[in-house]
């Protein structure tokens, strides 16, 4: 079994920063990417608020040039998913679905995955004209009507990438007020032929036999059923944590992202946490980056005082 300073599991924006800061500071390390190396970014059509990008950078861009800047570290990338993490601080075992690794210290940057709405037929019209990824499948819908549902900023980013493609565009959110940024609400509100916001509303029923054909939307206030006819249904009400292969004894707060200080330590001594992974209040690529660069260094810090 190898052994390393520091193993970074996950390889978004956090991981690959705190890889990087690692790296540079002189410590060996392994890093798990379970696909491609940018995570949430890779389904990202457009960044418009990364700063330094003034105008926009396309989500696999940028994933190609984060992946980029970790080339002649001394970090050994892996494309497994770790199915455990177990041992103390010094002697921590991560194990794959193909081996088993050592490190002193772990950084957890798994991200999240995109919540489930729940109603009946979702999971078996998945592909179908149900998604969770504007940017993988809207083009299947190009000229043909679709609904997004949900109120935060990813609904209404893609909502105004389903627009470019689409012939209408839905967007179905439970409630009047919108969680998403004013900005992608003004883009939306200015296209009133093309996309139709339909508030305090949700989605109660999936019609079709082999595929989407229609949704029911029902005002939450009034009861009110509306029929839309739409081949496409694009999810975005959230997102859920990934850590299933950690101990219990790591605390995670009601819904399951992981409890850390301002260093992104967790509860555990020599296990970090950082990014959309951690509980906080904001989950953006500059600060799953800067989560990334603090607990880094914060796992350097620890690893000097191991070997004090
Ligand atoms: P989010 O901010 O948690 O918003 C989820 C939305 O889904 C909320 O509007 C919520 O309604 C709604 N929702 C939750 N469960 C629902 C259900 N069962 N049925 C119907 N609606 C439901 O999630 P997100 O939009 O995916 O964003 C996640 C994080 O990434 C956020 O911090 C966000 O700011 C960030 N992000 C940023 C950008 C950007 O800045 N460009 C882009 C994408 C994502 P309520 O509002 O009523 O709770």
């Amino acid at each position: 079994m190898s052994s390393v300073d520091a193993i970074v599991i996950g390889s978004g924006p956090a991981g690959i920063t705190a890889a990087l800061y690692l790296a540079r500071s002189g410590c060996s390390v392994m890093l798990y990417e379970q696909m491609a190396a940018g995570g949430q970014v890779l389904q990202t059509a457009e960044l418009e608020n990364y700063p330094g990008f003034p105008k926009g950078i396309k989500g696999y861009e940028l994933a190609d040039l984060l992946s980029a800047h970790l080339e002649g570290l001394n970090v050994t990338r892996s494309s497994e998913a770790v199915v455990e993490v177990s041992g103390h601080a010094g002697a921590f075992t991560v194990k794959t679905s193909k081996g088993s690794v050592t490190g002193k210290v772990v950084v957890v940057c798994t991200g999240a995955h995109h919540r489930r709405l729940g109603v009946t037929g979702e999971s078996w019209m998945q592909g179908k004209g149900v998604s969770y990824c504007a940017l993988c499948d809207g083009n299947f819908f190009r000229g043909q009507p679709v609904a997004v549902v949900g109120g935060g900023n990813s609904a209404l980013e893609e909502s105004l990438y389903l627009a470019k493609l689409a012939s209408k565009v839905y967007v179905i959110h439970r409630r009047d007020a919108f969680r998403g940024a004013r900005i992608y609400l003004d883009k939306l509100e200015a296209m009133p032929d093309k996309v139709e916001i339909v508030r305090s509303s949700t989605v109660t029923a999936l019609h079709g036999d082999n595929a989407l054909e229609g949704v029911t939307v029902t005002n939450v206030n009034t009861g009110e059923e509306r029929r839309l006819d739409v081949q496409g249904l694009f999810i975005y009400v959230g997102f859920e944590p990934g850590t299933a292969f950690l101990p219990a004894a790591v605390e995670r707060d009601a819904q399951g992202f992981i409890v850390t200080d301002a260093e992104m330590r967790t509860n555990v001594p020599g296990i970090f946490a950082a990014g959309d992974v951690r509980a906080k209040l904001c989950r953006q690529v500059i600060t799953a980056a800067g989560d990334g660069a603090t607990a880094a260094q914060a796992a350097f810090v620890f690893l000097e005082q191991l070997h004090a």
